[in-house]
C-alpha cells in the first residue's frame, strides 16, 4: 500500500474524539465498506486525544505517542517511512527529543523501523518475552530493546506516567497494553481493530487467551476510548466489546457445527453469524478463514 505523508501540517483536533468515534461507528454500521471507498486511508494523520496522547498513522498501521514536559514517548515505529512521518508529526508539536520507544509486541509489522529514534538517543522498551520471538525470528530492521519488563510496568517522564499492562499470552506472549495515567484512552495493538473482524487466519493469536484478555480489559470500567494497531484513529470502548463478542460467536458457531458432525470444508461453509457481525469490515472475506482457524483450535488444542 502506498502512503502519502501529510504530516508536515498535522491534522489535530482539539477535542476530538468520542463524539466523532461514535459518529464513525454509526457510519460504519450504516454504510459498511462504502466508508472505506470514501476516506483516504493511506494518508498519515495525527489525532490529539488529550493529555499529550496522540494517535498517529494510517488505516494500515497505527501507533500512539505521548508528549510530556520532559520529552516524548513513542510506540511501535512500524517501518522506516512510518517512523519518519511520526518523527515529523512530533517535531511539529514539540522541540523535545523522543526519550523512549515502547514496543507493544514483537511482530515485525509494528516493531520494525525504529532506527531514527535510536539515532537521537531514545531508549527502547519491550516485554522480556519479545526477545525469545526475535531470537527465533530475527529482523535487522528491529532495534533491540534497552529495557525489558518481566510483567506490567510504567514509564515516568516529566509529570506523565505511561502504564504498561501485561496480560500474558494472547497475541504472541509479550503484548503490552498502554495507557497514560489519568487518560481515558487505551492503546491496544492487534487485539482489536475497531469495527473490523481482523485476519481470519489469526496469526500468532491464541483464541482462548485472546478472549480472556479482552474480558479483563472490559472489566476495567475506567477507560472510554481505544486506539488499535490498525484501523480508525480512535474508537469507543464498544469496539473492544464487539470484537470479543465476534470471537465468542464464531467459536460457539464452530463448536455447534462440530457437535453436528461437520468438519473441514462442510463446517466452514456452514458458519454464518448474526447481522451485528456481518456489518463488521472484512466479514465476507475473513469469516471462512476464521472458522478454519477456530476448528483447528478445537480439533488440535491449538
Ligand atoms: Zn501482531
Amino acid at each position: 500500500m502506498s502512503r502519502r505523508n501529510v504530516v508536515s501540517k498535522p491534522r489535530l483536533s482539539k477535542r476530538p474524539v468520542f463524539g466523532r468515534a461514535i459518529g464513525a461507528l454509526t457510519f460504519f454500521f450504516t454504510l459498511g465498506l462504502a466508508f472505506a471507498a470514501c476516506a483516504d486511508e493511506t494518508a498519515y494523520e495525527t489525532v490529539s486525544l488529550g493529555q499529550g496522547v496522540y494517535s498517529f498513522g494510517t488505516y494500515a498501521a497505527r501507533s500512539v505517542f505521548v508528549v510530556t514536559s520532559a520529552g516524548v514517548i513513542a510506540t511501535d515505529p512500524v517501518d522506516a517511512p512510518h517512523a519518519t512521518a511520526m518523527r515529523e508529526a512530533i517535531s511539529a508539536l514539540t522541540p523535545l527529543p523522543v526519550r523512549y520507544v515502547v514496543y507493544s509486541h514483537a511482530h515485525w509489522d509494528h516493531a520494525a523501523g525504529g532506527q531514527i529514534f535510536k539515532d537521537e538517543g531514545a531508549r527502547f522498551v519491550s516485554h522480556a518475552s519479545c526477545m525469545d520471538f526475535w531470537r527465533r525470528h530475527p529482523n535487522p530492521d528491529i532495534v533491540a530493546p534497552d529495557e525489558l519488563l518481566e510483567g506490567s510496568g510504567q514509564i515516568e517522564l516529566g509529570e506523565t506516567v505511561l502504564r504498561l499492562q501485561y496480560h500474558g499470552r494472547n497475541h504472541g506472549d509479550c503484548m503490552l497494553i498502554m495507557r497514560v495515567e489519568g487518560s481515558d484512552v487505551l492503546y491496544v495493538n492487534d487485539l482489536v481493530t475497531p469495527f473490523n473482524v481482523g485476519l481470519g487466519a489469526m496469526p500468532d493469536y491464541d483464541p482462548g487467551e485472546w478472549v480472556r484478555t479482552l474480558e479483563e480489559l472490559e472489566a476495567d470500567r475506567s477507560w472510554r476510548r481505544m486506539v488499535g494497531g490498525h484501523g480508525v484513529p480512535v474508537a469507543p470502548r464498544e469496539a473492544l466489546s464487539q470484537r470479543r463478542r465476534y470471537l465468542q460467536a464464531l467459536m460457539t458457531a464452530v463448536r455447534e457445527g462440530m457437535k453436528k458432525g461437520l468438519r473441514y470444508e462442510a463446517l466452514y461453509d456452514s458458519i454464518q453469524l448474526p447481522q451485528e457481525f456481518r456489518d463488521m469490515r472484512g466479514y465476507d472475506l475473513q469469516l471462512r478463514r476464521g472458522a478454519e482457524r477456530i476448528f483447528h483450535y478445537y480439533n488440535m488444542g491449538w
